[in-house]
């Protein structure tokens, strides 16, 4: 434990996504006192983004009614490549202008006067889940993150298992060798059936030669521009024949990915979250854990599948828990 980092003192956590910082101050046991939500900027680079994240710490400080430099410490989950030991942030393709390294932990200590430890933003909220969700029974679980791509953490026997750092990469399981295109440039991996972008991508494709579908339409009517968690829910519950395929499909690869982790890894439960995973709730987790059956290879005590518990605080909150290891 760093320094100063009493059990009682309060703890910030930032949760850094590519259209959204949100920022919460809590306490060891996981209570949420204060918390703010600012957008990401969508131009300038890594600078312009720490100075939002420390913004958005500051506010959520004086809605907790707290100074930032009183705080045990700040943790962030982030997307990119996260070095735990040095708080730098590399590859975080999502966020603008940050292609090269960034000493991000330092320079939000040096603006918010509190030591900061940065790490992955799917580990975190795998943590976060662990500690006080839906894993809290569990000893070993997997937390698989079914959004825009397909994120993924892993708990062993109570600890974040981190590999070299870059461990729990579910969303590039092999599910078909020479597979479709992934969006990080190999083939077959289970993200690029089950990721929400290459879900659009193949939806796009299809639709122009010529398949019926109301996905683009459902998309016109609310506004936006691409196709979001709620925009297939509505096409499922148009009962549209596209939309229905591509999700069936992204739900055998993620059955074939989860059982592959868990034949290796046997862990007791599996931790459905993200954008699609908790849009789709308990019916589609349990239709996950149909398809992950399929292809267990110790099938008669498959691990138990839930929906993630904590929301869009997880993130924030599990940030938070660096500051308890
Ligand atoms: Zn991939």
């Amino acid at each position: 434990m760093q320094a100063g980092a009493g059990n009682g003192a309060l703890r910030g956590g930032i949760d850094l996504g590519g259209t959204k910082i949100q920022a919460a101050i809590v306490s060891p046991t996981g209570e949420v006192s204060g918390e703010a939500r600012r957008p990401t900027p969508a131009e300038g680079g890594p600078q312009d983004v720490a100075n939002e994240m420390a913004r958005a710490v500051v506010q959520a400080a004086d809605a907790a009614g707290v100074q930032t430099d009183s705080l045990a410490g700040i943790g962030v989950g982030s997307p990119g490549d996260s070095n735990e030991e040095t708080g730098e942030v590399s590859e975080a393709s999502n966020l603008p202008g940050w292609s090269g390294s960034f000493p991000l932990g330092r320079t939000l200590s040096d603006a918010l006067g509190a030591p900061v430890r940065v790490a992955n933003d799917v580990d975190v909220a795998t943590n976060a889940e662990f500690k006080l969700g839906a894993g809290k029974p569990y000893r070993s679980l997997l937390g698989v993150f079914w959004g825009t791509g397909v994120g993924g953490g892993v708990i062993l026997d109570g600890k974040r298992w981190l590999g070299r750092g870059a461990a729990g990469e579910i969303g590039h399981m092999v599910v078909e060798r020479g597979g479709a295109r992934c969006p990080c440039g190999r083939r077959g991996c289970m993200e690029a059936y089950a990721g929400r972008k290459a879900m659009e991508a193949k939806a796009r494709r299809e639709y122009a030669d010529g398949a019926k579908t109301k996905l683009f339409e459902i998309m016109e009517e609310h506004g936006r521009d691409r196709l979001t968690s709620g925009i297939w829910e509505r096409a499922i519950e148009h009962g549209d024949k596209l939309a229905e395929k591509l999700i069936e499909r992204a739900l055998k690869a993620l059955g074939a990915g989860v059982a592959s982790a868990v034949n290796l890894l046997d862990v007791e439960a599996v931790i459905i979250g993200g954008g699609l995973g908790v849009r789709f709730g308990q019916p589609y987790a349990e239709k996950i854990a149909a398809e992950t059956h399929k292809h267990l290879f110790v099938d008669d005590r498959p691990p138990a599948i839930h929906v993630a518990a904590l929301g869009d605080l997880g993130g924030a909150i599990g940030a938070s828990l660096l500051f308890d290891e």
